[in-house]
């Protein structure tokens, strides 16, 4: 594709979470993008999030990594690869094929995946490859395996539509699954009788869609769910023939019920709310249970997957329309991954790695020489033995462990020394990428080409719209390149992700039998004659698909009860609620995604809309620890475990309950001075799923009490030295920085001199200090500093960047901290999309708008994606009593 060439729209796939929405790239044949919904893609049917429909401004090459580069110096590709290549063949050589890994990425495509999972499990010899998708669903994938024998989502997200009953288990999906959410909303407001749970420890934002919420205590999801079987049994709710005729293991489970009482104590919710929940749930056959990161992403997350499943099993109710468990994947090809054995206790096309068949199999597809024999090492033991020399090489592809992994101080450390480093990446500065020995540069979204999987096990298109900036390479190309070089030239020989594609899909139909006793559930047999031109045209279908490629078709796995376990037998695990032990003494640190941002924010933080949303690393805290700590909203706060610390804003919350604080995971050494929240998080995993629990970290909190308080807008990006705490992101035209300092300077003046130049203007009186520099009618940097809290508008000085400043009245006015009558600050922007903020929608609420709705007929706000729509109906509440007085 080349620059500036007419370009006809192209279908694609959104890059961010795992609902997989289907959008349209316009492109400006400039580099550039307009994106819109893609009205006929069944995962949104046109609907966008805000961080979707910003993907348009996040194609900009400026921090691109665009050449491959060895100890730092610029090289060609076959000086890279050959590099790559010798280096892991003498390690295996000398130390074994033990002695290496991958560690990949739900961001990377299935072709990617299965290519890298080839050459790992296949040709190298070892299991060696896993995915930071571990840390994201492990859990459910081990669940499925214990209860269905594969790894099958068995509904679609039809069936969100047609429930009577939606409960959402540990799962923010306002902010983290918005255009489900949407689709929820959607059907909610058409049929007003259908019900939504939350059950969530926190009161997050999806709890505004919620006609119950379950604020139970932190990892007692097991409890409920074993109380609900219970119920169910008691109350002549089970499904006797489904459970007698298609599955085992009941009456074990059921041992494990409890009763209300004892759901109550370890839960913490009244009994009544457990009953009507119980009443709720088991007065319908129509229940969809969704559970995300707060039911995976725990010490007992397998166990909580099982728990949910056991009650779907018991009912009958699953794989029907309208009915059945919907684990909810975070990242885009999550599942992708899964299908291709990304992760290092699978095989590729969901065989298993432990049965002797089903290695046979692939290795006889492959023609492998050395297929491994068992399971590698999943993420957390991985960078153990990284960190420990058992690992002497890593490749690590479309990820940042040293901000994601838990222990991430130990994981960065463990990346520093090990001896060869080979990352592939699209951007050119990551906190883990500085550690390389070799930096490969990837494809990034519109430019590469291949498939992804959703949570409804949907295989959609990525497509490439922009041309491939500088030498950056496809990742399946890179790992094929390195194959061919390791001296297995004919099994990586392909000319593109079709020929890839067409040969995973082979895979998964080869012996796989239309028989009972031979058939596997990941079929793609339809597709795996594709063709180059077929490939390129491909509709987005749900797997399986056997014989006839249907791309119409919905398809739901289990109702007639045949599942994948030796007996085609559903299995009930027997799971007990674990003891909880807290130590009254710390919080309990549960991380999180917020609304409009993305993993470590190498590319959500190119948007300046998304920055908008929230622009700082905070800690949630409830009112009553605030107190106790002494803290209140604004003021900064240093989170401390395991000899790390982070600082953050604190914001005050009843959302949150005592003795809990909630943090973001996105921030990092690039945007803030400490804020790696991962640092805190122990090592601790699931022992069946190895994933993290990422959600309960104790922790110690004080106050950072600091002398001052800064903030700045500026074209470059400010310096940081001696400043105790900074926070900053890109707006249009420069930066914005939030700071503090420890001490007030010596000399103020001469501070803010040094940080924005030119003109400083001082008030003794009050502690404030500020300074401009203008260069001709543009402001080149404006900062501000305070000894108390600093009443800056940070809305209105962002849009000062782009402000003409021709009279020395308006350059006096910045240093005064005011906007002009003439532009009034709009407050906080709420609502990205439109760029419509706090103070915009409090006026208009003022103005006798007191819906949601009207609020956006008034002024915009939440008439896009809607992803702020229960932040608008926030300012609404606290601003209806003052319109009425
Ligand atoms: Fe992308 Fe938003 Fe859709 Fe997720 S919900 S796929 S982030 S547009």
């Amino acid at each position: 594709m080349s620059e500036g060439a007419e370009q006809a729209s192209i279908r694609t796939t959104c890059p961010y979470c795992g609902v997989g929405c289907g959008v349209i790239a316009h492109p400006d044949g400039k580099g550039g993008a307009a994106i819109v919904g893609d009205d006929e893609h069944p995962a949104n049917f046109g609907r966008l999030c805000s961080k979707g429909s910003a993907l348009g401004e996040t194609l900009g090459l400026d921090d691109r990594l665009l050449y491959p580069e060895v100890n730092g110096e610029r090289t060609s590709w076959d000086n890279a690869l050959d590099l790559v290549a010798e280096r892991f063949s003498s390690t295996i050589a000398q130390h074994g094929p033990d002695s290496v890994a991958f560690y990949v990425s739900g961001q990377i495509l299935t072709e990617d995946y299965y290519v890298a999972n080839k050459l790992m499990k296949g040709f190298i010899g070892s299991a060696n490859i896993d995915t930071n998708s571990r840390l994201c669903m492990a859990s459910s994938v081990a669940g499925h395996r214990r209860a269905f024998g594969t790894d099958t989502v068995p509904g679609c997200y039809e069936d969100l539509e047609l429930a009577d009953v939606i409960v959402l288990v540990g799962s923010n999906m306002l902010w983290c699954h918005p255009v489900l959410y949407q689709r929820i909303a959607a059907a909610k407001a058409e049929r007003p009788e259908m019900r939504v749970v939350l059950v969530d420890p926190r009161r997050t934002k999806t709890a505004d869609l919620a006609d119950m919420h379950l604020a139970l205590a932190p990892d007692s999801d097991t409890a409920l769910f074993n109380g609900l079987l219970k119920y169910l049994a008691d109350n002549g709710r089970v499904d006797k023939a489904y459970i007698d005729q298609h599955t085992t293991g009941f009456d074990a489970a059921l041992a494990e019920g409890l009763d209300r009482q004892s759901v109550s104590q370890a839960t913490g919710l009244p009994p009544s709310q457990i009953e009507e929940f119980f009443a709720l749930w088991s007065g319908t056959a129509k229940v969809v249970t969704c559970y995300s990161q707060g039911v995976n992403q725990s010490f007992a997350g397998t166990d909580k997957v099982n728990a949910i499943l056991n009650c779907h099993l018991a009912t009958g109710r699953i794989g029907k329309p309208g009915c059945g468990p919907l684990s909810l994947t975070g990242q885009p090809n999550a599942m992708g991954g899964r299908e291709t054995g990304g992760l290092a206790n699978m095989l590729a096309g969901h065989m298993d790695l432990e049965n002797p068949e089903h290695r046979d199999r692939v290795a006889r597809y492959w023609h492998a020489p050395n297929l491994v024999e068992g399971a590698g090492l999943k993420a957390v033991d991985m960078f153990q033995a990284v960190g420990d020399g058992r690992i002497k090489a890593i490749w690590i592809m479309g990820t940042n462990p040293a901000v994601s992994m838990p222990d991430a101080g130990a994981v960065e450390a463990a990346i520093a020394a090990c001896p060869f480093v080979v990352v592939s990446d699209v951007v050119s500065e990551t906190d883990t990428l500085r550690h390389a020995h070799v930096k490969l540069p990837a494809l990034a979204w519109g430019e590469k080409d291949g498939t992804v999987t959703n949570s409804e096990r949907r295989i959609s298109r990525q497509r490439g719209f922009l041309p491939a900036p500088g030498e950056a390479k496809a990742d399946w190309w890179q790992f094929a390149q390195v194959g061919q070089r390791m001296g297995f030239a004919d099994a990586f020989d392909w000319a593109n992700a079709a020929e890839v594609f067409a040969e995973y899909a082979g895979l998964t139909a080869f012996e796989n039998e239309d028989r009972p006793d031979a058939r596997r559930d990941l079929h793609l047999g339809a597709v795996s004659e594709i063709t180059h031109a077929e490939y390129d045209a491909l509709p987005t279908f749900q797997w399986p698909q056997r014989d006839r490629f249907d791309p119409q078709k919905q398809t739901r796995f289990f109702a007639n009860g045949q599942f994948y376990t030796p007996n085609k037998r559903g299995r009930f695990v027997a799971v007990k609620q674990p003891e909880l032990v807290q130590d009254n003494r710390l919080f309990r640190l549960n991380t999180g995604r917020i609304r409009d941002q993305w993993h470590t924010m190498t590319r959500t933080t190119k948007s300046v809309r998304l920055n908008a949303h929230l622009a700082e690393p905070y800690c949630e805290i409830n009112p009553k620890d605030a107190a106790t700590i002494g803290v209140s909203d604004a003021d900064l706060v240093r989170v401390e475990a395991r000899g790390h610390a982070v600082l953050a804003r604190v914001l005050v919350s009843e959302d949150t309950s005592v003795g809990e604080v909630f943090m973001p995971m996105h921030w990092n050494d690039q945007f803030a001075s400490a804020a790696r929240v991962d640092k805190l998080v122990p090592p601790i995993t699931d022992p069946v799923s190895g994933q993290p629990a990422l959600k309960s970290a104790p922790v110690s909190i004080t106050k950072a009490v600091m002398a001052c308080h800064g903030f700045a807008v500026s074209q470059e990006r400010l310096p940081t030295d001696g400043l105790a705490y900074w926070a900053t992101t890109p707006i249009e035209g420069g930066w914005r920085t939030e700071f503090a300092l420890a001490e007030e300077p010596a000399s103020p003046d001469d501070f803010i001199s040094h940080l924005a130049g030119g003109l400083v203007a001082n008030d003794h009186s009050r502690g404030f200090w500020r300074g401009a520099e203008f260069d001709r009618q543009s402001l080149r940097s404006a900062v501000w500093l305070s000894r108390g809290p600093l009443e800056v508008s940070r809305n209105w000085a962002v849009s000062l960047m782009n402000a003409d400043f021709e009279d020395t009245q308006s350059r006096w006015r910045v240093l005064a901290g005011r906007p002009a009558a003439d532009a009034p600050d709009v407050g906080a922007i709420i609502c990205s999309c439109m760029g419509v903020g706090s103070i915009q929608i409090a006026d208009a609420v003022t103005d006798g708008a007191f819906t949601v709705d009207a609020v956006g007929h008034a002024c915009g706000a939440g008439t896009n994606c809607g992803s702020c729509r229960s932040e608008i109906a926030e300012i609404i509440g606290a601003n209806q009593l003052i319109a009425a007085e």
